[in-house]
């Protein structure tokens, strides 16, 4: 039987926060659309404190920046870059095209052709995201794609050098230092110094996740990836101070970021409170993360297992940190997660910045409907048909000319038709 240890909000009942902020971005874009460059002005200089001459970092300006960065942080970027690029280039060589012939004559295929032109969204307002440019940039690079634009807004009025060195040895065509909505309506709407891309990808706040939303269809997007959320699931043999510092951890990325305990001990439940009360008054970024955990934080006990799979995937978190004696059951049962951590060994900290998956998750239950950002997320996967004999097309046809006459598509049966007569010397049977 379920019982709430600690309540928080529910990860996905915000709606009327949900409604200011789609209101907010609406105008925003409309400004964009209308104002083109002079609305990035505007709007980065309101909300970033940012009024650069140009938003894009020239070659020289580039080399400047990435001067300043220290070797060991440098260092530190390439290994978590060669962990993305390898898991990555894993990921795409599994990716095959495929040709098999069907029936005589018929040969169907697909392609993975890489969309020609992304933008990726390098989140900052709060810390810089250092790890994001390899998990948008990269991946898109690996998997083929032509043009990456990288845009990520300053911090504190500041140019996030780090940021900007990885976006960089990432392999960015174009860099600009601009944020937020503005970013997003730039690189879905084109301005006069921006030009528009096919696809946008990347995490962000709640203004970044909803502008992707608003502007799908003009352009293709990844997934939704807003404010960051974790479910850590842990039984008697867990250790509640790990349990504590995986679920602040994540708390630490914003004020709405959810946290949440799911256990079948009632013990570790009461441990962990006492454990995340201690953390909190040494955590540096505590101001951030006790926001989170009072009202977002929660700790549910239920009584087996299978009832914490069920529950798991009815929470359909973004992160899901398993720290039970069989992680693995979780792998084999669960159906609803943007990432999974199995085992006390690894954690979301691990994926977040360096062992080489991407952090670039689903949140707000699109678990429910699709995984992470990956090099597949950059390929269209395009079909294409062959008749390569006279008889396969009369005989396509014949079947063809029947199914177009049920829909009433004379049109359509006449492309049939034609063929039938001309390849196949013979009226269709009705
Ligand atoms: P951000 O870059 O997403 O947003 C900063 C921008 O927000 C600013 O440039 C500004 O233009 C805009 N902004 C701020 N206040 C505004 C307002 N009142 N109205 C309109 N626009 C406003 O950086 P952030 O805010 O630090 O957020 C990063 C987010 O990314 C966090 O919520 C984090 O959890 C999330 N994240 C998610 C994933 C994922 O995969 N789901 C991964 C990493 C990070």
């Amino acid at each position: 039987m379920k019982k709430i240890i600690k309540e928080g909000i529910a990860l996905f009942e915000a709606e009327t926060n949900d409604k200011r902020v789609r209101e907010i971005v609406e105008n925003l874009i409309e400004q964009v659309k209308t104002d083109g460059d002079k609305a990035l002005f505007e709007l980065s200089e309101k909300f970033d404190k940012w009024s650069p001459e140009n938003f894009r970092l020239s070659a020289d300006a580039l080399k400047e920046i990435i001067s300043t960065v220290p070797e060991q942080v440098i260092e530190d970027i390439k290994f978590a870059q060669a962990q993305v690029r390898n898991f990555a280039q894993h990921q795409k060589d599994s990716m095959h095209d495929i040709e098999v012939e069907t029936l005589p004559g018929v040969f169907l295929g697909h392609r993975n052709v890489p969309v020609n032109s992304v933008g990726c969204y390098i989140p900052g307002g709060r810390y810089p995201m250092v790890a994001s440019a390899h998990m948008s940039v990269l991946t898109a690079k690996v998997a083929g794609v032509k043009r990456v634009v990288a845009c990520t807004p300053p911090i504190n009025g500041k140019i996030p050098a780090a940021t900007i060195a990885a976006m960089a040895m990432a392999g960015a065509d174009e860099i600009y230092i601009l944020g937020g909505v503005q970013a997003i309506a730039a690189m879905a709407l084109g301005t006069e110094s921006i030009e528009s891309v096919d696809m946008i990808v990347g995490p962000g706040n709640s203004y970044v996740a909803e502008a992707k939303r608003q502007l799908f269809g003009k352009i293709g997007i990844d997934l939704l990836a807003g404010p960051t959320e974790t479910l850590v699931i842990a039984d008697e043999t867990s250790d509640a101070e790990i349990c504590a510092v995986d679920l602040l951890g994540q708390a630490e990325h914003g004020p709405t970021s959810p946290s949440i305990l799911l256990t079948n001990s009632e013990k570790l439940a009461y441990e962990t409170i006492a454990e995340i009360e201690r953390q909190l008054k040494v955590l540096p970024t505590a101001d951030v993360a006790s926001i989170a955990w009072k009202d977002y934080g929660q700790i549910i006990l239920v009584d087996t297992i299978d009832e914490m799979v069920a529950e798991a995937d009815r929470i359909a978190s973004e992160h899901v940190q398993v720290m039970t004696a069989d992680p693995r059951y979780f792998l084999e049962n669960m159906t609803n997660y943007g990432a999974l951590f199995l085992g006390k060994y690894t954690n979301v900290a691990y994926g977040d910045k360096v062992i080489g998956t991407n952090h670039t998750l689903p949140t707000k239950h699109g678990a429910k409907y699709t995984g992470g950002l990956w090099v597949g997320k950059f390929l269209k996967t395009c079909s294409y048909q062959e008749i390569r004999t006279p008889e396969a097309s009369a005989m396509i046809g014949e079947y063809c000319s029947r199914l177009c006459e049920i829909e009433n598509f004379y049109g359509h049966k006449e492309q049939a038709d034609i063929r039938v007569r001309r390849y196949g010397s013979k009226e269709v049977e009705v």
